[in-house]
């Protein structure tokens, strides 16, 4: 147990799971199962009012059009990119968030350059997009497969900033999350898809080859975290093996980062004010 403090919440806890640009990031110090000083009771109010404020935000972004919101999801197989999805995105009106799944890809996709396929799903003004996987699988399951020569995979990290880059100094806000969830955890929760009747459609086989792949993937996170967290498009660290504080820091990171935009409604037609319907 950590010993009792005050939870963080807010600008504070975005600070302490942010991967700091040009730093070197060690996956092995951060406890996967961390909760920043929240209980899971508390937690649940702190996270009720969050998600009514990420609701609101959400509307000032829709009315004003002063931005896009880019929320890119990333973690190894059942670290809760769903869930997460589920549970904080929740909180949206659908008309102003599209979600976007990027499995393998198909051969037309192929066909083009990696980005491609990303750049067709980035939000449009006054709209927020969720990335469940993103073009970061490019550096994550095809480094580790070796889909494509190495040095192919090596140039693409910059190419990686650069296109973040790009897309900050056009409008849009970018938040990356990578769900840390521990090897025992990951353990767990694929024995209870094989288990569960209605959960084992979630499972294939090709999971256990994946999973023997867990040092592999953790190099091919570390150094995709550590080189592609900037200030335009920063990377966080989520502490996953506990569900309800997985979304409840996801949560705080993003209405933080609403709160940053400071997003305002629009005014409405001069003078109408003192109209009266009649
Ligand atoms: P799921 O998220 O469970 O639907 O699985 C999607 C699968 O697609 C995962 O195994 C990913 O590693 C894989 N995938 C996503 N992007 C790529 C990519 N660019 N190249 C190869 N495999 C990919
Ligand atoms: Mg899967």
């Amino acid at each position: 147990m950590s010993p009792r403090r005050r939870p963080l919440v807010g600008r504070a806890l975005a600070q302490r799971l942010l991967v700091k640009p040009a730093t070197s990031l060690d996956l092995e110090s951060i406890d996967p199962a961390d909760t920043l000083g929240h209980d899971k009771q508390a937690g649940a109010v702190t996270l009720a009012a969050t998600t009514d404020r990420l609701g609101e935000a959400q509307e000032r972004l829709w009315a004003s059009k002063a931005g896009a919101v880019l929320i890119v999801l990333q973690g190894i197989d059942t670290s809760g990119k769903g869930g997460t999805i589920r549970h904080v995105m929740g909180a949206f009106d659908p008309q102003g968030c599209r979600v976007a799944s990027f499995g393998v890809p198909s051969p037309e996709e192929l066909a083009h350059e990696y980005l491609w396929r990303i750049h067709r799903h980035t939000p449009a003004r006054g709209m927020i997009a969720i990335f469940d996987r993103s073009h970061y699988e490019d550096v994550l399951v095809v480094r580790v497969h070796g889909l494509v020569p190495q040095d192919v995979w090596r140039s693409r990290y910059d190419q990686i900033v650069a296109f973040e880059r790009h897309l900050a100094e056009n409008g849009t806000t970018i938040l990356k999350f990578f769900l840390h969830i521990s090897r025992d955890e990951q353990r767990k929760r694929l024995q209870a898809r094989i288990d569960a009747p209605d959960k084992r459609w979630k499972f294939r086989r090709g999971d256990l080859d994946e999973r023997r792949l867990w040092d592999e993937y953790r190099a091919a996170f570390a150094e995709a975290l550590t080189r592609c967290s900037t200030d335009f498009a920063p990377w966080y660290v989520i502490p996953a093996d506990r569900k309800w504080f997985r979304d409840l820091a996801v949560a705080e990171i993003v209405a933080h980062t609403f709160d940053r935009m400071k997003l305002e409604y629009p005014q409405g037609e001069v003078g109408i004010e003192s109209l009266v319907v009649p």
